[in-house]
């Protein structure tokens, strides 16, 4: 086996550039090479090497020093120096590379191959002996700390006495005698600390260095950084040895970082910076502040040192051409190092550079209407999750923060508004038409209202998949959660925060992406949807297969959904209709009436609200198809839990308390989840469900442009229940047809949330017309874990490798994706048209999504602010 490859000098001798046998950073420098750019001369021990190496105990194979003679040799005859000679040293950088950049790495020795000796003749050759002593010194230090592991704070501080010492405040004031003095002193510090004299012989410099790569590779930082991230054992790292090239020889050299494109907004506009008489790693250090590189730059921040443009306008013009046949031969946005020596530009690495959501958008765009890369490919360089950022109103960064307090970024998007510590003023206060921010020690269902009408919402307790969290990301609402240092009371209505105290009506400001919380009002910027965003979704709906519908449940969502691209409703919960403060009186009094008479008269009161529901909902939608849920949860929600509110309800509902109580006592569950809810309510409430699907049908008859309502029963877990209520749909549409002289086509089908009704999918699909995967409850049901209690133990399931990701918010797809395959075969295998989706809040999730498009399902369907990410998800699925 080959473990050596060489660069460089018109050489390019792995010429495949693969990552995966050179690391990134060996496979690019080929790269650069094989196109012309220049390189300095080096070599690459390959990954493979590495991974030998640990196999065979940690020794080196005899042929790899043959192999590595030969690369040093390729060094020397393209620079004409040699390695170790005392009149003409061939100076080397030792580079780790892995596949993926790692922290936790030994990083880079530079100046390799100076002694006692060679600096002289270095000295000698570049006619400065300031730049040979500086250089040693360098090497030493870099050498101690990355090949020896010596305590660098104390060369650091030698360099500071050294400096003190002659008053200087800049390492360029040192003089070459000084600097041969630091020399002395710092071989004084490896001697104390190693035990033994620096080494003198460049070959045994360069096989430490060599090894202190491989060695890394198991460090302590190395392994932990490997588990994080998910990155294999047995990749290894290849070290890249290359010939020095020198940014500190005076006011003609230089070494800078650049970006091909800016790598904040994505604009077409070299950005980087540089400094002048520097080496290596200088210019991120932070010890002299760096220049910029175009004039442009310099003028936006109005800096005074010259840009690069200007210092060095030829030198500038090659790099500005090198930055193009980059971008054209990785025909992506480059992030590079390299080193200006005596006028002459050599390249030191190229990578493709890491971006913001913004850029990412941006850079795919352009880079196709270029024709650099094609439409496809700039749909699978765009995250959709990133997205997520871009949807909502974000804090502008200029404006002044007066934060009180961090939690978690439950929600995203950034809002503003009055302090409000309940739902009913919160709604009250948003009718006059006031922005309000609903702050809860925790929220609960009976929020909802109070939620939707609040710009964002602000929580003390509960997790990122906390009901408030849950709610507000579904909403589009940004929300912030689990802010421990609040001390909400609702009935003083004010907090206590950080000694302060915020009282309702006074404005915060909260960013759910970040989970800051703020004491006034902070600017935000509204997000851009035409433009660059625009352009992509349209190139991803030209290749997705999958149809997108959104969860929506109001007009606004549902306004808000189409501007998103929604094709449909994929999930129209009902419930939340029932919370409505003006009709909760009404559900309570169905809820209490002793009878079905009793509750026929409440359910008649709730039948023209309901309807008028149906038809706003309609008539946004304009023909789309919509998907609607019947009732689901069970009937104690709806009834008042606080001993304080029993008598008020009790008034309004008419009933003595002790019925209201007995009632509440009645109907309480040990298990809800599980309990009376679902179809199960209809089938022992059937006039809850017939006056819903006669609202349906009244609505649908009453618009415009009359949809195709597709009636949800929830909860199904066999093909009796599906039967009785698709009677009972049939028959009032029946009536409701007859009555009308008007009929329209509608379909029932079911939610299959529960492991029997997928198993038993074939028969139900005899009844049902459609399936909708309701993977909220399948999740729970098939894993017997509860999404509200799972916060305690989730974390540390996850920590453990129990579950990869929270099956909540990524689809189990090996477990619950078993019985949503099974149920889709089992389905269409006895209705061959049944329409399939998924409406949980994995349809919003990419990878998901992927699932879904493996399946073949028909569409997902997601909350309306994570439609276009579930429409991009869709298109890269279908690549
Ligand atoms: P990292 O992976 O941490 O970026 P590098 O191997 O890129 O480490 O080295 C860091 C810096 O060292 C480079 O940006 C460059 O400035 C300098 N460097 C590395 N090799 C050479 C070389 N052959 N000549 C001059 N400078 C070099
Ligand atoms: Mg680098
Ligand atoms: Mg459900």
């Amino acid at each position: 086996t080959q473990y050596v490859y060489r660069f460089g000098g018109g050489v390019s001798e792995s010429g495949e550039r693969d990552k995966n046998l050179l690391g990134g950073k060996g496979a690019n420098l080929d790269g650069m090479a094989s196109i012309g750019l220049p390189v300095p001369p080096g070599f690459t021990i390959t990954t493979e090497m590495c991974t030998r190496y640990y196999d065979d105990g940690e020794v080196f194979p005899e042929s790899l020093r043959a192999e590595v003679a030969n690369g040093i040799a390729h060094i020397e005859s393209v620079t004409g120096k040699k390695f170790g000679d005392n009149a003409d040293p061939l100076l080397v950088s030792v580079r780790s590379g892995a596949r993926v950049s790692m922290p936790g790495m030994m990083d880079t020795v530079l100046n390799l191959g100076l002694n006692d000796e060679t600096v002289k003749g270095l000295a000698d050759v570049s006619g400065d002996a300031r730049f040979a002593w500086d250089s040693y010194r360098r090497f030493i230090q870099m050498y101690a700390d990355v090949v020896l592991e010596l305590d660098h704070g104390s060369f650091e501080e030698a360099l500071e006495i050294a400096k003190e010492d002659k008053g200087f405040f800049l390492d360029t004031e040192l003089t070459a005698e000084d600097l041969k003095a630091l020399v002395g002193a710092y071989k004084q510090l490896v001697q104390d600390q190693w035990g033994k004299p620096f080494p003198q012989d460049v070959h045994d410099q360069l096989w430490g260095a060599v090894g202190a790569v491989f060695g890394s590779w198991q460090s302590e930082r190395a392994k932990v950084y490997r588990r994080l991230n998910a990155i294999p054992h047995d990749w290894g790292t290849a070290v890249n040895v290359q010939a020095m090239v020198f940014g500190n020889m005076g006011e003609t050299s230089a070494t800078g970082v650049a970006f091909t494109r800016d790598p904040a907004t994505g604009e077409r506009a070299y950005y980087g910076e540089f400094l002048i008489n520097a080496q290596g790693e200088d210019v991120v250090a932070g010890i002299r502040t760096p220049q910029y590189l175009t004039t442009a730059a310099r003028t936006r921040a109005n800096a005074k040192p010259l840009s690069m443009e200007e210092a060095m306008p030829e030198v500038f013009g090659e790099l500005a051409k090198v930055f193009d046949l980059l971008e054209n031969h990785y025909t992506d946005m480059q992030d590079i190092e390299f080193t200006v020596e005596r006028g002459k530009l050599w390249m030191l690495q190229t990578r493709s550079g890491k971006r913001t959501a913004k850029a990412a958008l941006k850079i795919a765009v352009d880079m196709a209407s270029e024709g650099l890369i094609t439409q496809e490919e700039a749909i699978a360089r765009v995250d959709p999750s990133a997205l997520d950022q871009l949807l909502h109103p974000t804090l502008d960064p200029k404006a002044v923060r007066d934060v009180l307090a961090k939690g978690l970024p439950a929600s995203p998007g950034a809002a503003s508004g009055i302090a409000v510590f309940d739902s009913d003023t919160a709604e009250k206060r948003a009718e006059m038409g006031e922005s309000v921010i609903l702050i809860r020690t925790e929220t609960s269902p009976e929020d909802i209202h109070g939620m939707h009408a609040a710009r964002g919402i602000l929580t003390a307790r509960g997790g990122m998949t906390s009901h408030a969290a849950v709610v507000a990301r579904g909403m589009g609402r940004p929300c912030v959660s689990g802010v421990g240092t609040l001390a909400i009371d609702a009935k003083a209505k004010l907090m206590r925060v950080a000694g302060r105290e915020v009282r309702e009506g006074d404005v915060v400001t909260i960013d759910g992406s970040t989970g800051e919380v703020m004491f006034g009002a902070v600017d935000t910027i509204q997000p851009e949807l035409a433009g660059d965003f625009g352009t992509l979704m349209v190139w991803a709906d030209k290749v997705r297969r999958l149809k997108v519908r959104a969860n929506a449940e109001t007009p606004l969502d549902c306004t808000v959904a189409r501007e998103f691209g929604a094709e449909g409703v994929g999930l129209c919960r009902t419930e939340h209709m029932f919370f409505d403060a003006a009709r909760i009186t009404a559900v309570r009094q169905m809820i209490l009436a002793d009878s079905e008479a009793g509750r026929r008269v409440a359910l008649e009161r709730l039948l023209p609200e309901q309807r008028k529901d149906f038809t706003e909902i309609f008539e946004v939608m304009a023909g789309l198809p919509v998907t609607i849920r019947l009732l689901d949860p069970p009937l104690h929600e709806f009834l008042p839990h606080e001993e304080a509110e029993f008598d008020e309800v009790a008034k309004a509902a008419d009933v003595s308390v002790d019925t209201l109580k007995r009632r509440a006592a009645e109907l309480h569950e040990f298990n809800p989840m599980l309990g009376h809810r679902g179809c199960r309510l209809g089938v022992t409430y059937p006039e809850i469900y017939e006056m819903q699907a006669r609202a349906i049908f009244e609505a649908a008859l009453d618009v415009a442009e009359t949809p195709i309502p597709e009636i949800m029963i929830p909860l199904v877990a066999t093909r009796r229940e599906l039967e009785l209520m698709k009677d009972l749909v049939d028959r009032v549409a029946k009536e409701v047809f007859a009555e009308r002289g008007k009929t329209i086509d509608y379909l029932v089908g079911t939610m299959i949330e529960l492991p029997r009704a997928a198993l038993m999918a074939g028969e139900i699909a005899e009844v049902g017309e459609f399936f909708s995967f309701g993977t909220n409850d399948l999740t729970q049901t098939t894993l017997g874990v509860s999404r509200d209690d799972a916060g305690r133990f989730l974390t540390t399931y996850v920590d453990k490798g129990i579950f990869a990701r929270d099956p909540f918010v990524s689809l189990d797809v090996e477990g619950v994706g078993q019985l949503i395959t099974l149920a889709a075969e089992r389905g269409r295998a006895t209705r061959p048209d049944i329409k399939l989706g998924i409406c949980g809040e994995h349809g919003g999730d990419p990878a998901s999504i992927a699932f879904c498009e493996e399946t073949g399902l028909d569409y997902v369907s997601a909350s309306p602010y994570r439609v276009p990410i579930a429409r991009l998800a869709a298109a890269q699925a279908a690549l």
